[in-house]
């Protein structure tokens, strides 16, 4: 069987074992879909059925998190982990609360996170969790309370050689104290490796709460380089506004480029004379508010009820809130504004109808796989450095991330060139994940 027929036939399995997970499906198709060639070219990886043992996540965990609310009225949140593939390093990848989460997303999370850590050379699987709960409006305390029920369920899989979780969106510094906390507290053991974007006061790394937006733009600076461009004076616009958006908006600010938009869940800022970061990380770090406030502050600033971010020109795009967030009209409009590369800080921000739009018009298009990696590859930098009982210094942590995204740049670069694909991350970034991951499953046998 041709590489391409044998592709269809294992998506169509994965559309009919995982019925309805369709953030799932649309994950793996995009894979799946570059993968074709791979196969002519490695016929081993089809006979020993990689593919599917990769669609297929080695464990799923769904649980009940029952919590008190300020009130004292009991609440009850569904708590997921799945523990994609441990081929390349113990399960490792974030935890999510937001009120959409369901098995389909924590499942496209985990399957693209085992990719993303492969393309970042160190040794970690893929594995994604979180709970449907909403921390919005909530007090500390019920946050806290919330954490530690999620915790005493979860820590029975945790552990730094088994699976070692981090944050992702509603999941920052605070939660991963209290969730910290009760696994210390439970456990009897002081294990800084079992989870990472910890505090560094208490074990945590430098920079990495910096890492995932600062990785981003490095990449970007990467692909513009790489075209004979770069980033100074560039117009720049980034959706979201919490912990990817604000380092990606601070490293451009940093490398001279000019950021006129931001957003939440509920409007956009528009600021023409270039986003001031203190106000923002006042509002949002500080204070928790909702960025239509920002406002208040900057006179000249619009904020735009329910607007969308895309429809503002710019030169250099970065979706950073959430997944298929820029479909395929909003990618046209930027084409047609400009915008002349698109750097993925969140996870399949894109939709595939709007990535083809961005390949087709020529855009350097960095797909959140790559791009993004900076964040999970300095948490695998912290637990090196709580191995090692040890704590690098600002400086070399950021320059042991940017070696990284500009390895992880070039290795995409080449290996789209190697199948044809000049300039197509897209491939690259699958390709030289996949082969990864491919190649240990390979060295381990059918498990
Ligand atoms: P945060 O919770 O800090 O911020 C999320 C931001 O996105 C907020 O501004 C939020 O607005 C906005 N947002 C969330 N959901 C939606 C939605 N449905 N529609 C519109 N806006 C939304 O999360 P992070 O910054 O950590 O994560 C952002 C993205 O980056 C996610 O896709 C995440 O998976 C990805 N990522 C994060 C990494 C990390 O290290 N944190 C690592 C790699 C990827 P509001 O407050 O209104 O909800």
């Amino acid at each position: 069987m041709r590489g391409s027929d044998r592709i269809e036939q294992i998506y169509r399995d994965v559309v009919r074992r995982n019925p309805g997970e369709t953030e799932f499906h649309q994950a793996v198709k995009e894979v799946l879909e570059t993968l074709g060639p791979v196969l002519d070219k490695h016929p081993e990886y089809a006979e020993h059925k990689i593919i599917e043992r990769l669609c297929e996540p080695e464990r799923q965990l769904i649980f009940r998190v029952p919590w008190q609310d300020d009130r004292g009225e009991v609440q009850i949140a569904r708590g997921f982990r799945v523990g994609f593939n441990s081929a390349l390093g113990p399960y490792k990848g974030g935890l999510r609360f937001h009120p959409s989460v369901y098995l389909g997303i924590v499942k496209f999370l985990g399957f693209e996170q085992t990719f993303k850590n492969a393309l970042t050379g160190l040794p970690i699987g893929g594995a994604k969790g979180g709970a449907d709960f909403d921390p919005k409006g909530k007090s500390d305390g019920e946050i806290m309370r919330f954490c530690q029920s999620f915790m005493t369920t979860l820590y029975h899989y945790l552990g730094e050689y088994t699976d070692v979780p981090a944050g992702d969106i509603g999941v920052g510094t605070r939660e991963i104290g209290y969730l910290f906390g009760q696994y210390k507290r439970i456990t009897n053991r002081y294990e800084s490796g079992v989870l990472t974007g910890k505090s560094p006061q208490w074990g945590g790394s430098l920079v990495r709460r910096e890492a995932t937006g600062y990785g981003t733009v490095y990449f970007v600076e990467e692909m513009l380089k790489a075209r004979g461009d770069g980033l100074e004076g560039k117009t720049c616009t980034v959706s979201g506004s919490g912990n990817v958006a604000l380092h990606v908006i601070e490293k451009l600010q940093q490398l001279g480029a000019k950021v006129v938009a931001c957003s939440d869940s509920n409007g956009v800022i528009y600021d023409e004379q270039g986003v001031d970061l203190q106000v923002l990380k006042q509002l949002k770090e500080v204070e928790r508010r909702r960025i239509r406030h920002y406002v208040e502050h900057r006179g000249a600033a619009q904020y735009l009820e329910n607007g969308c971010i895309w429809d503002i020109p710019c030169q250099v795009a970065l979706p950073c809130a959430t997944q298929n967030e820029l479909d395929e009209a909003s990618a046209r409009r930027l084409v047609e504004n400009g915008c002349i590369a698109v750097g993925e800080g969140a996870n399949m921000p894109t939709t595939p109808g709007g990535v083809r739009v961005f390949l087709n018009a020529g855009v350097a298009y960095a797909p959140g796989k790559a791009a993004n990696a900076g964040g999970v590859a300095t948490s695998a930098l912290e637990m090196q450095q709580n191995a090692s009982r040890d704590a690098w210094t600002f400086e070399y942590t950021e320059r042991r991330l940017r070696e990284i995204m500009q390895n992880i740049h070039r290795d995409c670069f080449e290996t789209a060139k190697e199948f044809g694909s000049p300039g197509n991350y897209v491939i690259g970034a699958n390709i030289v994940g996949f082969r990864r991951v491919a190649q240990a499953m390979l060295a381990f046998g059918v498990i």
